[in-house]
């Protein structure tokens, strides 16, 4: 279904966004994996997906919130596979804390991987995108960014201001053919709630159960190839922000 596209996904060396690079790969769509430590686990996710799934892919080490680093890994990416055709930005970040006591740094350090780095890739990526005539963007955001969550400001703030991006971006990018769309999954099963296992969130999740990496794969796969849905958020959340 997505054979001779070409999809980048930052932060894939594991959690949500390995999910995502395994199921577009699952459809053939060649894989750029991005985060910012470059190590051992997103070179396996890389060769998970040519054994497995028979595509091409590669592994970049790049800081999505560097403006210049994100440029000179799009150069590269462009080099490799000569056109992006699916955007993911997933790499995301937590430094939670009350808002009397929050360090500037922890605010800005979120702001700028989670904001910023969807900016930078989007903006080095857009020629590329606007290119393939039919561009898909997907943003991670997450249901803090349309409820809020006490000791998250940061976050949720971040998250809120990724769906004002997707949004604008959508608007801007439609007559280009480029769709943008968020997926705001609720709680996950992953390294970043992995000290939450007792969170009182849980027992107020309709479904009544954390979600798994795949579902939001699957929501990914459903906006990769939904031709007429742009400027949608779509939560994946068993009904917690319902
Ligand atoms: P995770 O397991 O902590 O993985 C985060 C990924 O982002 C890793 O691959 C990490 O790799 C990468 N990353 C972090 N900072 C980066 C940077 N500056 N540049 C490039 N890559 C970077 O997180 P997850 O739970 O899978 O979450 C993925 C996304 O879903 C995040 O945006 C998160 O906010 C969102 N989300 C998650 C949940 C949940 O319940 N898990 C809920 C709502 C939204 P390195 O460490 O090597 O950089």
């Amino acid at each position: 279904m997505l054979s001779g596209k070409t999809a980048v996904i930052t932060g894939a060396s594991r959690g949500i966004g390995e999910a995502i690079a395994y199921k577009l790969a699952s459809q053939g769509a060649s894989i750029a994996v991005i985060s910012s430590s470059g190590n051992a686990d997103l070179e396996a996710v890389c060769e998970k997906c040519r054994c497995e799934f028979n595509v091409t892919a590669k592994a970049y080490r790049c800081d999505v919130s560097d403006f210049g680093d994100v440029k000179k890994t799009v150069a590269a990416i462009k080099a490799d596979f000569g056109a992006v055709d699916i955007l993911v930005n997933n790499a995301g970040i937590t430094r939670d804390g009350l808002v009397a006591m929050m360090k500037e740094d922890d605010f800005d350090r979120v702001m700028e991987v989670n904001l910023k780095g969807a900016f930078n890739m989007i903006r080095h990526t857009a020629g590329m995108l606007m290119r393939s005539r039919e561009g898909c963007i997907i943003n991670i955001t997450s249901v803090v960014g349309l409820t809020g969550n006490a000791g998250q400001c940061n976050y949720a703030a971040s998250k809120a201001g990724l769906i004002g991006l997707t949004k604008s971006v959508a608007k801007e990018l439609a007559p280009k053919g480029v769709r943008c769309n968020a997926i705001a999954p609720g709680f996950i099963e992953t390294d970043m709630t992995k000290d939450l296992d007792n969170s009182p969130l849980i027992k107020m999740i309709p479904l009544g159960i954390p979600g798994q990496v795949e579902d939001v794969a699957e929501a990914a796969a459903f906006l990769a190839a939904a031709k007429y849905i742009t400027g949608e958020v779509l939560r994946v959340d068993g009904g917690l922000a319902m």
